[in-house]
C-alpha cells in the first residue's frame, strides 16, 4: 500500500474502521450520553488520562463518565487491585477509557490488564504505530498495525515450581484464540484497506504452539485472497522492523511477542509517548494506551500525553464520533507539526498541561 503524507501522523480517515468484532466498522452511535468507565491508574496515568478527557469535552463530545480505581492506588484505598465496583462498572458500560496500571516485577499480585482483557474476553489488542509529522525519527512514513493475541499463551499466568530451582511457565495456544485473532486482523486489513498482513511466530523452536497458531492463520489467510499473507520468524522480524519498517502493513502476533513487538514499533515512530492502543471483544472495549505508569517521570507533569490523547480518539471512533476523533488527530499532528510545545521526551520542556492546552487551541 502506499504511504502518502496524508497517512502519516493519525490524520484522516486512517485510524482503524473496527467494532467489538473487528468486522463491521464501527460500533453505531448510541443514542443519549455514552457512559463510559473512566479509570485514571497509575503512575502517569490520571495525568495523561486526564489530558485525553479533556481534549474529549473540548471537542464537544458529552461522556457520561464512570471513574473507578484499579491497580495500586485501588488496593491501597479499597484493599483489592480490581474492586468489586470496577468489575460492576465494566458490567455495565461494556467499554473503558483506562490508563496503565502497575504490576510489579517478579513479586505481588499478577497484572490486572491480563486480567481485566481475559475477564471480558477482549482478544484483540490493536496498536496503530505511525510516523508522527514533527517527530524526528530514523524512518519516516512508518504506518504499522500491530494486532496482538490477547488472552493467552505464556500470559495465561500457568506457572508452578516444580521442585525447588525449576519452574515451568505454561505457553497455552488454542486453535479457537489463534483463528479468531488471525480472522479478525484479515477482517481489519480488508475493513482498513491494508494490503499484507505478517504472522510473526517463532515455529522453528516452538513447533507445536506457534506451529498451531500459523496453522490457523494460513487457513484464515486463504479465505482473503485480496490481502497477501506472509510469515517471519520473531528474531528476523525484529531485526527487520528495524532497519526497513516499510517492508510491514498489519502484523499478527501472539500474546508476549505482541507486547515486545509493540515497544520495539513505539521506538520507530519517537517513543512510547505516541501510540495509542485498544482491545477489543465481542462485547465491549478497553482503550489505553501502549505506554506503562512510567515511574521515572510519575507526578513530574512532564508525560507526553499525545498516546493517551490519541486512545481518546480511538474510543470516540467506536462510540461513533468519528468526526470528532478526526479533529483531535489533526488538532495533535498541527501542535507536533509546528513543534512548539513539546514535551522532554521529543526534546521540548512544555509539561502535560501545556502541550494538552496547545492541543486543545488547535480543535479550534
Ligand atoms: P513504561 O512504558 O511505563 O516506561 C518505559 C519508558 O518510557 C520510561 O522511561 C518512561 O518514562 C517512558 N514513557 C512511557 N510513557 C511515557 C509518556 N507518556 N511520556 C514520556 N515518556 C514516557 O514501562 P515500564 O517502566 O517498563 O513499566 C512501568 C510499569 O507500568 C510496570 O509496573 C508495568 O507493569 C506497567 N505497565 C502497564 C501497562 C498497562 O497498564 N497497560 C503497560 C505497560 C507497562
Amino acid at each position: 500500500m502506499a504511504r502518502t503524507a496524508a497517512r502519516e501522523g493519525g490524520g484522516g480517515a486512517h485510524h482503524g474502521k473496527v467494532n467489538s468484532d473487528g468486522r463491521r466498522g464501527r460500533r453505531g452511535k448510541a443514542a443519549g450520553t455514552p457512559r463510559v468507565t473512566l479509570i485514571p491508574g497509575d503512575g502517569v496515568g490520571p495525568e495523561v488520562i486526564g489530558a485525553a478527557v479533556k481534549v474529549i469535552e473540548a471537542v464537544g463530545v458529552k461522556i457520561d463518565w464512570d471513574q473507578q480505581l484499579a491497580g495500586a492506588i485501588a488496593l491501597r484505598r479499597f484493599g483489592s487491585p480490581v474492586p468489586d465496583q470496577l468489575i460492576d462498572s465494566l458490567k455495565s458500560t461494556k467499554v473503558a477509557l483506562k490508563g496503565p496500571l502497575e504490576t510489579r516485577v517478579g513479586e505481588g499480585y499478577r497484572s490486572i490488564n491480563v486480567y481485566l482483557r481475559k475477564l471480558f474476553e477482549l482478544y484483540a489488542n490493536v496498536r496503530p504505530v505511525r510516523t508522527q509529522a514533527g517527530v524526528h525519527t530514523p524512518f519516516s512514513g512508518v504506518d504499522i498495525i500491530v494486532i496482538r493475541e490477547n488472552t493467552e499463551d505464556l500470559y495465561a499466568g500457568i506457572e508452578h515450581q516444580v521442585a525447588p530451582g525449576v519452574v515451568e511457565s505454561v505457553k497455552i495456544i488454542t486453535a479457537r484464540a489463534s483463528t479468531r485473532i488471525a480472522r479478525f486482523a484479515f477482517e481489519y486489513a480488508r475493513t482498513n484497506h491494508r494490503h499484507l498482513v505478517t504472522a510473526i511466530h517463532k515455529a522453528n523452536i516452538m513447533k507445536l504452539s506457534d506451529g498451531l497458531f500459523l496453522k490457523c492463520a494460513q487457513r484464515v489467510a486463504r479465505e482473503y485472497r485480496d490481502i497477501e499473507y506472509k510469515e517471519q520468524i520473531v528474531d528476523a522480524a525484529c531485526m527487520r522492523l528495524v532497519t526497513n519498517p516499510h517492508a510491514f502493513d498489519v502484523l499478527l502476533l501472539e500474546n508476549l511477542y505482541g507486547d515486545i513487538v509493540s515497544d520495539l514499533c513505539a521506538g520507530l515512530v519517537g517513543g512510547l509517548g505516541f501510540v495509542p492502543g485498544a482491545n477489543y471483544g465481542k462485547h465491549g472495549a478497553i482503550f489505553e494506551t501502549v505506554h506503562g505508569t512510567a515511574p521515572d517521570i510519575a507526578g513530574k507533569g512532564i508525560a507526553n500525553p499525545v498516546a493517551a490523547i490519541k486512545t481518546g480518539a480511538l474510543l470516540l471512533d467506536y462510540l461513533g464520533y468519528g468526526s470528532a476523533a478526526d479533529r483531535i488527530r489533526a488538532a495533535v499532528n498541527a501542535v507536533l507539526r509546528a513543534g512548539r510545545v513539546m514535551t522532554p521526551d521529543i526534546g521540548g520542556k512544555a509539561t502535560t498541561a501545556e502541550m494538552t492546552a496547545a492541543v486543545i487551541r488547535a480543535l479550534k
